[in-house]
């Protein structure tokens, strides 16, 4: 089967395209690299790279977190990883050389001694697989960890290269090793701690050298949406407030907290997920064209619309809130989330989370963005909806049945990846009678290729030093503007979320929040 994982970035105008698709020679530091994310995708990702042979010869994977164990136990943790989660199919020799190429280092990050292992390790790795002293460090930890471990990687001089002026060069570039930084969402836990993380990873690395993941855009699907507005005609006319009546953006998981309970109170989804995947969604969406697809004009068009992002409307009106309570997810009775394992009783954390957002651009005008995300509600699905208005003039008279629908844009992000069209048909064997119907394009039926997963994207993209969808400091400062006021008017309020039963669509809140003006939220 053919590949569309490339090192070429095809929203990269043509000059940027020449970037090698393999990265040269690096290694990469996984910390964390027992945990959750590295075992579901980041391991599983690094592997599907090596099979499609996307990774340099000269490479090295060098594994740390806190327990006890060796590099052969490191080995067969990934195997096992490999085994579940990867989504290449699995080749012996290709396994042999990538367990070749890893090491674990135990220790723990407030440890000093435990950095000096690490150097070792790593300057091992240097000169045993050719790395070429090229380093990106993978920040895969609780959050509450990422200044502590700048810090000692500043202080350990693992993270200074020979050559500073050589810490983000991309790979083509003559001069000595590079060194680069991935720092895992949410970025902060508000405007202020964003700005403190932002200042002691600046101890560490220079600005370009910081690669803030926010996974969604690594998606194909995500990547399409840019691709879909401005490369199709048709679209562009009706991608503005005269045509498009709302736009409501959905992420929905059906699961719990499970075992991230530890990580996910006291954060809440709304932080979790709305101020980075939902707020670049809108702004993927929301922005005006790009002056070219170089990372630079892309992101310049994503930080202004950003900071034109607003509440629409004080904020109990514009907000809503909820936490699960018991309930059933299909068949199967679940907890409610007070009742999850590591929840404190009293836990005022949202699990539900909804926006209704004003775009103050002329694009916009009058258009609110309505972004709602939750866990344990009715089914897993991410999708962005452009509904229509309705013709100003009604339809004319003489149908059968009044068209009830409203025309819908909707790009499909997960799972069932495409996008769909919704309009008006006339039912067969009627006179004039007018039903919804869809039009569908999926990337399974459309493309033979495969869709890589997004952190198989992002991870390549790190090593080869492209960042065209990384979001910068300011995007993220912008998100948090918009973010805290609503944090510290739940606070201040001193009100608990409010409960919706696990395998619902969340709280009333949200549905009174649609009903005020006279608009339902649709049922992916
Ligand atoms: P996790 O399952 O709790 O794993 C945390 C990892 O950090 C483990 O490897 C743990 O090592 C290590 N660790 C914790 N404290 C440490 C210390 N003091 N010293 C050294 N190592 C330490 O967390 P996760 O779910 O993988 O999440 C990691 C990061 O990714 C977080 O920032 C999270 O927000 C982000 N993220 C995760 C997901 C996801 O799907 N899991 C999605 C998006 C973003 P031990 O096992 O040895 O304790």
């Amino acid at each position: 089967m053919t590949t569309a994982l490339t090192g070429v970035n095809p929203l990269l105008d043509p000059a940027d395209r020449r970037v090698p698709v393999i990265p040269g020679p690096c290694g990469l530091v996984v910390f964390g690299v027992t945990g959750d994310l590295a075992r579901r995708k980041l391991l599983p990702a690094l592997y599907d790279l090596s099979n499609r042979g996307l990774l340099p010869a000269g490479f090295a994977i060098t594994g740390f977190a806190r327990r006890e164990q060796t590099t052969e136990d490191f080995i067969r943790q990934t195997h096992s990883a490999v085994a579940s989660a990867a989504r290449t199919p699995f080749r012996q020799r290709v396994w042999e050389q990538l367990a070749g190429q890893m090491r674990y280092v135990a220790g723990d990050v407030a440890d000093p001694a435990a950095y000096g292992r690490l150097k070792e390790a790593v300057e091992q790795a240097d000169t045993t697989q050719g790395t070429g002293g090229n380093r990106a460090f993978y920040l895969s930890l609780p959050p509450a960890s990422f200044p502590l471990v700048c810090h000692h990687l500043a202080a350990s001089g693992l993270a200074t290269p020979s050559d500073p002026a050589a810490a983000a060069a991309p790979v083509t570039a003559p001069g000595g090793p590079w060194r680069r930084v991935i720092v895992e969402k949410p970025f902060g836990r508000d405007l202020a701690s964003a700005k403190a993380l932002d200042a002691t990873l600046a101890q560490a690395f220079p600005p370009e050298a910081v690669f803030r993941i926010d996974h969604y855009l690594g998606k194909e699907t995500v990547r399409n949406i840019v691709v879909c507005r401005f490369a199709n005609q048709i679209f562009e006319p009706l991608w503005n407030s005269t045509y498009i009546d709302h736009v409501q953006i959905t992420q929905a998981e059906d699961l719990g907290v499970g075992a991230r309970a530890g990580y996910y109170n006291g954060i809440g989804a709304t932080r979790d997920v709305l101020q980075n995947h939902l707020l670049q969604l809108l702004a993927l969406v929301a922005m005006e064209r790009p002056a070219s697809f170089t990372a630079a004009d892309l992101r310049l068009e994503k930080e202004r619309v950003l900071a034109a992002v607003e509440l629409d409307g004080p904020v109990e009106q514009a907000t809503a809130r909820g936490q699960y309570t018991a309930g059933w997810q299909g068949n199967l009775k679940v907890r409610g989330y007070l009742e999850e394992d590591g929840i404190p009783a009293d836990s005022a954390t949202d699990t539900f989370g909804a926006l209704k957002l004003a775009v103050k651009t002329p694009r916009w005008e009058g258009t609110p963005f309505y972004l709602r995300t939750g866990k344990r509600l009715g089914r897993r699905v991410t999708e962005i909806a452009l509904v229509a208005r309705r013709p100003a003039t009604g339809c004319p008279p003489g149908l059968d049945t009044p068209y009830q629908g409203a025309n819908a844009i909707v790009f499909r992000i997960q799972p069932d990846e495409g996008m769909t069209l919704r309009i008006g048909a006339k039912v067969p064997e009627t006179t004039m009678e007018v039903r919804d119907v869809t039009m569908d394009f999926a990337f399974g039926h459309a493309f033979t290729e495969a869709l890589p997963d997004a952190y198989e994207r992002l991870l390549l993209d790190v090593l080869l030093g492209n960042d065209p969808l990384f979001p910068q400091a300011n995007e993220v400062y912008q998100a948090w503007r918009v973010i805290d006021q609503v944090e510290s008017y739940w606070a201040a309020s001193g009100q608990p979320p409010e409960p919706y039963p696990a395998g619902t669509w969340g709280p009333a809140g949200a549905t009174a929040l649609m009903a005020r003006d006279k608009r339902v939220w649709r049922r992916p």
